[in-house]
């Protein structure tokens, strides 16, 4: 069939094209997307911080409806409203039988040949294949992807809210509540309050963590945070962000801080923000060759951590149905983190935006 989808031409440049979309082959399945976040992520790709082949049809964090399957699939049918999941397990391996979905080494190898399992892509233009980040491919009318990269959802929560669910929301809210262990009455401090950030934030606030202190350097950041549960904030362009977050916490630092932006000087500030014995989590992509320089005495001498974080430790398949009841009984906000909707032809201005600070999520939507 032939499908609408943005893509990435080369590196700094997009455009819109009809593609050939192939049927799903064994284990796989075809999806009509309602609506697909754009994530930091995306822009890596575009600015070629994070090279993957191209051309390449970019968006991974979506949801919609499964329009045909392959042989072999039970797990969902024609009609069923599904979240896509850009990290899809192979179920087998160490890592899936340990409870780390999130490190199988089966997606990590596709999404870095632009991919699905099968080692081939479902689009194409003419003769050339147009590869899929991460397994998905979301800016797009349609999509194919593996079994295991759809959730089913309940037909009555909107695909635009569901979306979300499938990168920010997971990677924000797991990474306190699993790679961080946040506790009730424990304080935490966010660098970076986009998509991500802001999931840190009400993570922290469902798990009653406090002070929840809030760093970017966009005003209009920041006043999301507040309403997505930042009990303070802090504006890096007007203030040294350590000495607020000091001043917040008796000159002790936080618990745990989290760093969502993948940049070595805002992990080194996450570091340094914690009190001896807290947790430091670097949740944001860096480019492939970036490094940090951190206090080597203040590890073992203040027994500080740093640890990472890929895709909040979720498991999308355990994880997203019980989110979802969350947000049915009004605890986790999805629509609010909605700031704007585009079609495809959008997508370089969702990226301008999410660049400057004005919009929290854009959604684009491929139907228009
Ligand atoms: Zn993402
Ligand atoms: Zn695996």
């Amino acid at each position: 069939m032939q499908v609408r989808a943005a893509v990435l031409t080369d590196y700094g440049s997009l455009s819109v094209q009809t593609l050939e979309l192939a049927p799903p082959g064994p284990g796989e399945v075809l999806v009509r997307i309602a609506a697909a976040g754009v994530c930091h992520s995306d822009y890596h790709v575009l600015s070629g911080d994070l090279p993957l082949p191209v051309p390449m049809v970019l968006g991974h964090e979506g949801a919609g409806t499964v329009e045909q399957v392959g042989p072999g699939v039970h797990s969902v049918a024609p009609g069923t409203h599904v979240v896509l999941s850009w990290l899809p397990p192979c179920r087998r391996c160490t890592y899936c039988l340990s409870g780390h979905p999130e490190l199988c080494r089966v997606p990590a190898k596709a999404a870095a040949e632009g991919t699905l399992p099968g080692g081939q892509s479902r689009f194409r233009l003419g003769e050339e294949p147009v590869y899929q980040f991460s397994l998905t491919g979301a800016f797009a009318e349609c999509t194919v992807v593996p079994e295991s990269g759809v959730i089913p959802i309940p037909p009555s929560v909107s695909l635009e809210a569901a979306a979300l669910l499938g990168c920010s929301v997971l990677t924000g809210v797991g990474a306190v509540w699993r790679t961080a262990h946040v506790r009730p009455t424990e304080s935490i401090a966010v660098f970076g309050v986009g998509g991500v950030g802001l999931n840190v934030l009400q993570g922290a606030r469902l798990v009653s963590a406090y002070p929840r202190i809030a760093v970017d350097i966009s005003p209009q950041r920041l006043e999301a945070a507040r309403e997505f549960g930042a009990t303070h904030t802090v504006d890096a362009n007007r203030e040294d962000p350590i000495t607020a977050i000091l001043a917040c916490t008796e000159g002790q630092g936080v618990d745990a801080a989290f760093e969502a932006i993948g940049r070595p000087d805002t992990i080194a500030n996450a570091f340094n923000a914690i009190r001896p014995g807290g947790r430091a989590v670097a949740i944001g992509v860096a480019p492939p060759n970036a490094e940090v320089t951190l206090n080597a005495f203040a590890f073992p001498s203040q027994e500080k951590m740093l640890v990472g974080s890929w895709y909040g430790e979720s498991d999308p398949a355990r994880d997203i149905p019980p989110l979802l009841r969350l947000h049915a009984a009004g605890d986790l906000q999805l629509e609010q983190l909605i700031s704007a909707r585009l079609p495809l032809e959008g997508l370089q201005r969702a990226f301008e935006q999410m660049l400057t600070g004005e919009t929290r999520r854009s959604l684009i939507l491929p139907a228009g």
